[in-house]
């Protein structure tokens, strides 16, 4: 069964909701400076999609959702060499696209979505990506987080698509608390400083990826443990370099 973050019904709810409730917003100084170590570290961060095009970009975002970015470039890889814009899709067919794509959490639905965007794509935008969120989210499959996702990389919008890792260190860290995926947002928009704002995406969900882990937070050699609302309740081990 799937439950979305901020499902009442989600087991884990209680948990992420509490996450919000004992750490203190960051203040703005404290921001600049974790921004400053992120951009330090990585000047500028990339999506770890595999994609050739605006077009498979989208495919690729939106067949990521609940599913590793790993995962989606192992089956993207033939499938984009075979099919890179909404025709060649539609030529292979829907049995041809659920072939490559049937390593993939909720393959049959993905599959469909993908024939049936790409139909639009060709009757209503000229086979393009269209670059408008209204547009991009009236395509099936297509939600908030996916059209942020292509809004940023693809049209270089300082948009901010918030998945469960930017959910979590935005609430750990307290740069944003909320108890939705759009509070979280809404939020980082405000308070992310403008000159980081077009690679703050990558940045967090980097960070939680590998670092802020879920369910081991690697605090020990966290970057920004001196500017995290969550570290009081961990070791550190390093020196920060700044
Ligand atoms: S100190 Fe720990 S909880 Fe805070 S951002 Fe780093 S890894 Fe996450």
């Amino acid at each position: 069964m799937n439950f979305s973050i901020a499902d009442g019904k989600n087991p884990c709810y209680p948990f992420l909701k509490s996450l919000s409730l004992y750490v203190h917003p960051m203040n703005t100084k404290t921001i600049n400076e974790l921004f400053r170590r992120f951009q330090m570290a990585m000047p500028v961060p990339e999506t770890e999609l595999k994609y050739t095009n605006t077009y498979t970009l989208l495919i690729a975002v939106l067949l990521s959702a609940q599913a590793t970015d790993k995962g989606v470039n192992k089956a993207t890889k033939a499938l984009f060499e075979c099919a890179d814009t909404p025709q060649k899709m539609l030529t292979l067919g829907i049995d041809g696209v659920l072939d490559y794509i049937k390593t993939i959490g909720l393959y049959k639905t993905k599959g469909a979505n993908i024939i049936k965007l790409s139909h639009i794509l060709i009757d209503k935008h000229n086979g393009a990506v269209p670059h408008t969120r209204e547009d991009l989210e009236a395509l099936p499959g297509v939600g908030r987080k996916t059209a942020n996702v292509v809004l940023n990389i693809a049209f270089g919008e300082p948009t901010i698509a918030v998945d469960t890792h930017i959910f979590r260190v935005a609430n750990r860290t307290g740069l944003a608390p909320g108890k939705t995926p759009r509070a979280v947002e809404d939020l980082l928009q405000e308070r992310i400083p403008t000159p980081y704002l077009d690679h703050a995406h990558h940045w967090l969900i980097l960070h939680g990826r590998y670092i802020c882990k879920a369910q081991k937070p690697l605090c020990e050699i966290c970057p920004i443990h001196d500017l995290c609302e969550f570290s009081s309740q961990t070791p550190h081990t390093i020196a920060v370099q700044c």
